[in-house]
Formats: C-alpha cells, sequence, structure tokens
C-alpha cells in the first residue's frame, strides 16, 4: 500500500512565459493508504493531466508527487510500479486472455516460475469470474468482459497504486453500474491506494472514500463524497454535485436580532442564527435549495420559505416523482417522495426546513451556510 502526495503541483503546456495552458494550479492531495480518490470535474479541468503525472507519464512544472514521503517526480513511468486502466482497455488483440493477464509477469525483471504465473492468472481469473474466457482472444468479449481483463492485468502484479482514467466510459449505462461495484469491491479487497478520473458525479460519489473537485486546473473542494455533498465549499460544488441540480435565486440578507431575514423575488423567511456558523456581512447572496430538501406544503410545518409555483411537468421516477415548476424568482425543481397526484398546471407551495437552505456569498461564491 502506497500514501500518494500531490504537493503544490503545477503543469503548464508550452512556454509558462508565453501563451502556456496551465492545466493543472497548484494542486494539493494527500491519499492516504488504501484509499479510493476520485478526480472529478468537466472536461479541461485537469483530471487526467493530474493522473499521468502521478503516473510518470507527465512531468509537472511545479510542486512534488511523493509516494510513501518519496519524491518520484524524476523516476519514469515503468519504475514507479502503478498500473493504469483506461477506457478503451488496451488488450492485446493476438493475444488470449490468459497471455493478456500474464504478460506483465512475464517481463524480463520478474524472476516467478511459468506454473507461479499461471497460478496467478488462475486466481486473478478466478477473483474477476472470468476463468472459462482464459483461451479466447479480446474480439471474442463482450465490453464489460474486455474491461474485467483490463482490470485483470492491472492487479495481478499487485502495484503500488491503481490509477484510472474513466475506464468504464465506453460500457453502456446498466454496465457502468455493475462494473463500477464490482471496481469499488475489488479495490476494497485488495486494499491498494487508488486514483479514479471521471466527470461523473454519480459514479464519483458511489465509489470513492475521497473526492477532489477541480475546475479550471484548480482544487475546489477536497472531501468524502457526504462531505461535498452536504457541505459544498463553493458554488461550483454544489452545482457541480448532487441531481436534479440545485435551485438558486438571487437574495439579500438583513440582520434582523436573533434571525436573519432573508428575502428573493418571491418568498422571504428567516434563519435562526444558531444555524449559522460565521457571521453574515454581506448583504447580496444565492440561496440554494436542493430539489431532495423540498417538498409540498400541506400546513405550515416549518418556519422556512414559502415558495408558490405552477407545475409544469412532473417525471415519476420509481416511487418518486421530479416536479419542474415555475415559480415567481424562476424555475424550481423538486424531487418528491411517496404518493403524489400532481400534474401540469397545478398550482403548489413547495416550503423547506431552514437548516436545509444554502446560502452563497454573491461576490465570492463561497458557502455561508
Ligand atoms: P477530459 O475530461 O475532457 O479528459 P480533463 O479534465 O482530463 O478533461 P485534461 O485532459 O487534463 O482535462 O486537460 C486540461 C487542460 O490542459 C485542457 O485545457 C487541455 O486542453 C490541456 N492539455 C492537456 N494535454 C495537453 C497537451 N499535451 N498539450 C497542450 N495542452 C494540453
Amino acid at each position: 500500500m502506497t500514501h500518494l502526495e500531490v504537493d503544490g503541483v503545477t503543469k503548464v503546456f508550452g512556454d509558462p512565459e508565453k501563451d502556456g495552458v496551465v492545466a493543472v494550479n497548484d494542486l494539493s492531495i494527500d491519499v492516504p493508504d488504501g484509499d479510493f480518490l476520485v478526480l472529478l470535474g468537466p472536461s479541461g479541468c485537469g483530471k487526467t493531466t493530474t493522473l499521468r503525472m502521478i503516473g510518470g507519464l507527465e512531468d509537472p512544472t511545479e510542486g512534488e508527487i511523493r509516494f510513501d514521503g518519496t519524491v518520484v517526480n524524476d523516476i519514469k513511468a515503468r519504475n514507479r510500479d502503478v498500473a493504469m486502466v483506461f477506457q478503451d482497455f488496451a488488450l492485446y488483440p493476438h493475444m488470449t486472455v490468459r497471455e493478456n493477464l500474464g504478460f506483465g509477469l512475464r517481463r524480463e525483471d520478474n524472476d516467478m516460475t511459468d506454473g507461479e504465473i499461471d497460478q496467478r492468472v488462475t486466481e486473478v481469473a478466478e477473483m474477476l469470474e472470468i476463468e472459462e474466457l482464459l483461451n479466447n482472444k479480446p474480439a471474442q468479449l463482450s465490453g464489460g468482459q474486455q474491461q474485467r481483463v483490463a482490470l485483470g492485468r492491472a492487479i495481478i502484479r499487485e502495484p503500488r497504486l491503481f490509477l484510472f482514467d474513466e475506464p468504464l466510459a465506453n460500457l453502456d449505462a446498466q454496465l457502468r453500474k455493475t462494473m463500477r461495484t464490482e471496481i469499488d469491491e475489488l479495490q476494497s479487497q485488495v486494499g491498494i491506494t487508488s486514483a479514479y478520473v471521471t466527470h461523473n458525479q454519480e459514479e464519483a460519489m458511489t465509489i470513492a472514500d475521497t473526492i477532489a473537485i477541480l475546475n479550471d486546473g484548480k482544487l475546489q473542494q477536497l472531501g468524502t463524497p457526504d462531505q461535498v455533498f452536504n457541505e459544498p465549499a463553493n458554488l461550483f460544488v454544489a452545482q457541480f454535485v448532487g441531481s436534479p441540480d440545485m435551485n438558486l435565486y438571487s437574495g439579500r440578507v438583513t440582520d434582523s436580532g436573533d434571525d436573519y431575514a432573508i428575502e428573493t423575488d418571491d418568498t422571504s423567511f428567516e434563519i435562526p442564527k444558531a444555524l449559522v456558523e460565521t457571521e453574515i456581512d454581506t448583504s447580496d447572496v444565492l440561496v440554494g435549495f436542493r430539489p431532495q430538501d423540498l417538498y409540498q406544503r400541506a400546513a405550515r410545518l416549518t418556519e422556512g420559505p414559502d415558495v408558490d409555483a405552477e407545475v409544469r411537468v412532473v417525471e415519476p421516477v420509481g416511487t418518486e416523482a421530479i416536479v419542474h415548476a415555475e415559480s415567481e424568482s424562476g424555475d424550481i425543481t423538486a424531487k418528491i417522495g411517496g404518493f403524489h397526484d400532481l400534474a401540469a398546471g397545478d398550482s403548489l407551495t413547495f416550503t423547506i426546513a431552514p437548516e436545509h437552505v444554502y446560502l452563497f456569498d454573491a461576490e465570492t461564491e463561497e458557502l455561508i451556510k
């Protein structure tokens, strides 16, 4: 197992003095032994570049990458003892599954006997339930089976680190879900520190121990899935994580003694100061409601806001429904559980408990509460 540190790492492609592209900007991430780190962010935010620097395929312009406290910046990729899994599987087409799996163990610097290699191949094939496929060539396998072989090739050497770059991107939605559970199980079973790149927040939330959210080469937040969802550091994280998207409205705050009074275009409500950790010294805020936290108000149950809205579309999702409606402040989306008989054109009032209201500074976009 390996303690991975990315310390103050910057990567500039091209000439830093002229028109270089800053792909990664002063990034620091500490990944404890055995942890599953997911690098999450939109296209072009620097995830792959970060992974490639960890793997030794790209040199940092500044900063250090350390494995167990040892700086590896100058160690070549093939000597870092990391295994990488990419989205295109990269299997050798002319080799059988058995040969593909054993290939990494047959490298010159390995003194394993043929018998030992065969035994290890069988062990890994059993772990991944691909024993019956050992004599097949990659072209005879489905996408999911090919990805299992690619995973098998990564774990067979018991590397110091696993690096995954969107390994499920080429699989259909159903298979993605199955495979991500398998990767998660496999990683906890073998306990190898892993870094996994994806732009899919749902995948990140289910698979990660720790998520690093990047935007424009910069770290926005490092935390557990629970932390990035419940305590997003800023507006970017709040909007990137969670589905459906968080509802956001411009608002104003005034101090009213024991409470903060919040006003948006169509509602006003109060948040007890006890619920707000820092003093609010700004008046312009963005008010956020997660669709999961809104409910259809029958009677006044909380001191939270009342938002009158008209239903536009109701999308049933199993036992829940996503309700898209229009309020005076703009569109509002709610995820409503249990029975409901809402239909397009209905008028209703949403409410939300004050502890579930998010406030962001309108200027800095940092989370206030
Ligand atoms: P995606 O999800 O689309 O793969 P990403 O988050 O992995 O994106 P990177 O591939 O790391 O992003 O790219 C980060 C930035 O660096 C982008 O602006 C990209 O255009 C730029 N970049 C990446 N590789 C190179 C390169 N070899 N030369 C020049 N610019 C590059």
